[in-house]
């Protein structure tokens, strides 16, 4: 069986979990996670950098951050990961669902204005695919109507929206290091943020209500209870295994981007046929987070799925559009959102991990190509 993701291997995560472990600074916050938090404002022009538990965990900070609660509204697309709205719900607030495009699923931004309320405090735009979402129209309305922006950065990483990175817009964004992104360490996360008024909140936060952060840096005498907070910073073992990655981002960039272009230029026929695939517009880069067709219908997606299984090849289809959820139908005002649920549908993703060899991959694109010559 191929399988849909292989987490990948850099080659020298163990050595660094090694020395993190020689070094005797197990908890949070030591030498590797330094060395990621520079990695990450070097390399992409972050403002403050915080490694996280997960994406989840980073977006729970944001709502905690902007004091989200009863009352507030977050816009957020319908079609993202329930993490994106369950940080936001778990503060009291209600979640306003965006529409995807119809080019891709991203939030279609010529609708944002309509959903801006007095209520609403922030936009969390995603990147699916780590395909930037139209970032300059989105911007100009968190502007105008005084809205924070909380990029979902998740699969973003080292993607681009007119040549700056994904992740250095929004006042915050949040990264996975989930086995399934391209740079991983099982589990982890990352709090970006760009917009100086929060950073020293965030650490507090991030350290269960403490200023210990600043105790360590010395900025305190002594450090105690001065916030609300929780425990969202990682262990020096998972910032070990991910500095170990870091290491290798660009090869592992490299291999995942040619897989998808790969993909992109053997399937491009589909097209014609009315399937969907990739769109990027000129504004975003493709990252190889991953590769995605768009099935005519359900049935299609369906069958597509089982005779792939048949043949030894997990394809997944992916998310269920939020508002259309058994959580929160009863909560959502009752829009029709016909491109979340168009995505929700059809979308399938096909199998793309570094070590994904040239003759599996070609095998993957037959078997697709011939399901497709039959119909
Ligand atoms: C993967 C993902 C998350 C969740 O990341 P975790 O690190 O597993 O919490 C959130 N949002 C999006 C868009 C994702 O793709």
């Amino acid at each position: 069986m191929i399988p849909y993701n292989k987490p990948f291997l850099a080659g020298p995560e163990l050595g660094c979990i090694e020395q993190a472990i020689r070094a005797g600074h197990l908890s949070g916050d030591g030498e590797f996670t330094r060395r990621c938090h520079r990695f990450f404002a070097d390399t992409f022009g972050f403002g403050h950098p915080l490694l996280t538990t997960s994406c989840t965990a980073a977006l729970e900070m944001a709502a905690l951050l902007l004091d989200i609660g009863p009352g507030d509204e977050v816009i957020m697309p319908s079609y993202t990961f329930v993490s994106t709205a369950n940080a936001f719900v778990l503060r009291g607030a209600r979640v306003v669902f965006a529409d995807s495009n119809p080019l891709n699923p991203n939030l279609d931004t010529t609708q944002l204005e309509a959903l801006v309320t007095p209520r609403t405090r922030a936009i969390v735009p995603i990147h699916y695919a780590g395909i930037a979402c139209d970032l300059d129209p989105l911007l100009a309305t968190a502007q105008r109507h005084n809205l924070v922006v909380v990029e979902d950065g998740a699969p973003a990483f080292d993607s681009y929206y007119r040549g700056r990175a994904l992740g250095s817009f929004g006042q915050l964004a949040a990264f996975s290091f989930h086995e399934t992104k391209n740079i991983q360490a099982g589990e982890g996360g990352m709090l970006v943020i760009n917009d100086a008024q929060y950073a020293l909140r965030a650490e507090i936060i991030r350290e269960k209500g403490t200023n210990r952060t600043a105790f360590f840096r010395g900025d305190v005498a002594r450090y105690s209870w001065v916030d609300v907070g929780s425990s969202y910073l990682p262990s020096e073992l998972t910032a070990a295994f991910l500095w170990g990655q870091l290491e290798h981002w660009q090869s592992i960039q490299h291999a995942r981007r040619r897989l998808w272009h790969t993909y992109n230029d053997a399937l491009a026929g589909l097209r014609a046929l009315g399937v969907g695939l990739p769109v990027v517009p000129d504004y975003a880069t493709v990252n190889g987070h991953l590769f995605y067709l768009v099935c005519r219908d359900e049935a299609e997606r369906t069958a597509l799925i089982a005779r792939l299984r048949e043949r030894g090849i997990m394809a997944v289809f992916h998310y269920l559009p939020l508002h259309a959820s058994p959580y929160y139908t009863p909560q959502h005002d009752g829009r029709a959102l016909p491109w979340a649920e168009h995505y929700g549908a059809r979308l399938v993703r096909l199998p793309l991990f570094c070590e994904l060899t040239a003759e599996q991959q070609q095998y993957i694109i037959d078997e697709v190509l011939t399901f497709y010559q039959t119909r």
